[in-house]
């Protein structure tokens, strides 16, 4: 038996209600899928409407003896879980390699990260803050308390299986609330693992779920309807969304979304060019170029354009495609076929109305969903691929002159979730990240997440944060009472 297969068989395939596995009601099954090869390496249970339900019964069964549990035991269960993760680290890079496909030092950077925000919010769960003051008239006191919101519902993506879930999961548990996670079909696995060594760590049966299946409206539609599930967290696309936002106001839901993203990469005349390279690198190349946070439009001063593009080019040409379980890889497959369809439609519309391929611009021939790493100079500011998340390895230069041309090019998006600027003026830095309209700006560095430090988006890329002190919040309601005394 292979490595691969010794893994494969010992992650649950079932669904994980009630602190185990279980087939679904229907019985049906769905599989999972290798990108590198299109291999199936599982097939798992496909949940419907009655494993929704009940997987919400068993979460408001222990609802209220979970918000009533000790801080410091949520705590303890955190931290076991995070310990436990890290020990099985390398078992959950390769099973997230396999099912997602990323290169597995990448996967192994995920679980470091992902474990990271079950770390921080253990440390959070004993901080959670009231507040006690005399009212200005006199008249009593003002005490101000935090519960757990109750029953979540969490949506996850597929383009980082381990962190998008425990950036929900360690906030919502460490503030007393029960959850139900639904992975993304094509990235199942993963989360359970994750909830197997969650049951290993303590944690009392119903707390946490996980409901794989191939129909989401199905098992999220009766789940938001249900008056018991008080919040839906969602990481994904701007148009699901939108629709779980109309969907969470019959019951007037509690809502957290990270939604799509439109990065800016600028790169001001008097940046450290190779410093901005290694950044481009980071910031473009990450996790294949399918991240939220992809510096998806290089805006470069035309003054540098050229040296810029040129080292970026080289860098970028010279990177190893490949399973990203293969020694040396540093680019693994797209998720999907139709994910790589939709890449080649973004490159193939901007060459054909100007812009100039400098390496790669092609899918790769043969099996799995691989498509070459891409530079592409002058791409006119009215393509598709401007406009449009691109999740993929395609950087896509447009040059400007002035300050003021860069940050008007940098907020023409209905996005606002990462920024990046690359300068050596720190007026200049404070300056450009005060007028860009993004959650999140790196100043002179290509990766700025971090568990604990508030990751989210403003316009269209979402509502609320995941990580920092802000996370927990998303999870807890205020509650005021008034003494007379
Ligand atoms: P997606 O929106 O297609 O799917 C995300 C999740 O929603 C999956 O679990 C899917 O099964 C589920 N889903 C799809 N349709 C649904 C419906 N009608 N009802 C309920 N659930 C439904 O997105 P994706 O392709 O998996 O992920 C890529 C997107 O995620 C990109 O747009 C990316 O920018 C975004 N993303 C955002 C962040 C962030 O923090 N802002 C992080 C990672 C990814």
């Amino acid at each position: 038996m292979s490595n691969f297969d010794a893994l494969l068989s010992s992650v649950p395939t079932g669904l994980w209600i009630d602190g185990g596995q279980s087939d679904a009601a229907g019985g049906g099954e769905f599989d999972v899928h290798d990108p590198a090869t299109g291999d199936v390496l599982a097939s798992v249970a496909d949940a419907t409407e009655p494993d929704a339900v009940r997987a919400l019964d068993s979460a408001c069964r222990v609802q209220r003896e979970w918000a009533a549990t000790a801080p410091r035991q949520r705590a303890e269960i955190l931290r076991a879980a995070w310990q436990l993760v890290t020990d099985r680290a390398e078992d959950f890079a390769l099973l997230m390699t396999l099912e997602m496909g990323k290169a597995l030092p990448e996967s192994r950077g995920e679980v470091a990260y992902g474990a990271e925000f079950l770390r921080w919010f253990s440390e959070e769960a004993p901080r959670i803050q009231g507040r006690y003051t005399t009212a200005p008239s006199g008249n009593g006191r003002i005490l101000v308390t935090k519960a757990p919101v109750g029953p979540c519902l969490a949506i996850t993506p597929w383009n980082f299986p381990l962190a998008m879930g425990t950036r929900k999961i360690g906030p919502a548990l460490a503030a007393g609330c029960t959850m139900i996670v639904k992975p993304a079909e094509a990235t199942p696995l993963t989360m359970l693992l994750l909830a197997q060594v969650f049951t290993e760590a303590g944690l009392p049966d119903g707390v946490l779920s996980v409901l794989p299946t191939s129909s989401p409206a199905e098992v999220s539609g009766p789940l938001m309807s249900d008056p018991r599930l008080r919040k839906v967290t969602f990481t994904g696309s701007t148009a699901v969304g939108r629709k779980l936002i109309e969907q969470s106001a019959s019951q007037v839901l509690r809502v957290s979304m990270e939604l799509g993203g439109n990065a800016p990469f600028i790169v001001f005349d008097d940046a450290d060019v190779d410093a901005a390279v290694d950044g481009a690198m980071a910031a473009k190349m990450r996790n294949g170029g399918e991240a939220c946070t992809a510096a998806n439009r290089l805006i470069v001063a035309n003054s540098v354009r050229e040296e810029f593009t040129s080292k970026l080019t080289e860098r970028i040409a010279a990177m190893r495609v490949g399973p990203g379980y293969e020694e040396g890889t540093q680019i693994g497959p797209l998720i999907t076929q139709k994910q790589r369809s939709s890449v080649a439609e973004l490159v193939e519309e901007a060459v054909a109305s100007g812009a100039r391929v400098r390496t790669g611009g092609a899918p790769v021939d043969g099996p799995g969903w691989f498509y070459q790493p891409t530079v592409l100079d002058d791409v006119p500011v009215e393509s598709r691929i401007v406009a449009e998340e691109i999740f993929g390895p395609v950087a896509a230069i447009t040059g400007f002159d002035t300050e003021d041309e860069a940050i008007a090019a940098a907020n023409a998006t209905e996005f606002g979730l990462a920024a990046y600027i690359y300068t050596q003026s720190l007026d200049r830095s404070l300056r450009v990240a005060d007028a860009l309209e993004s959650g999140m700006v790196g100043v002179n560095r290509g990766v700025i997440s971090d568990p604990a430090a508030p990751f989210g988006g403003v316009k269209q890329s979402g509502l609320g944060s995941e990580g920092g002190t802000e996370g927990i919040e998303e999870y807890l309601e205020t509650k005021y009472i008034a003494l007379e005394s």
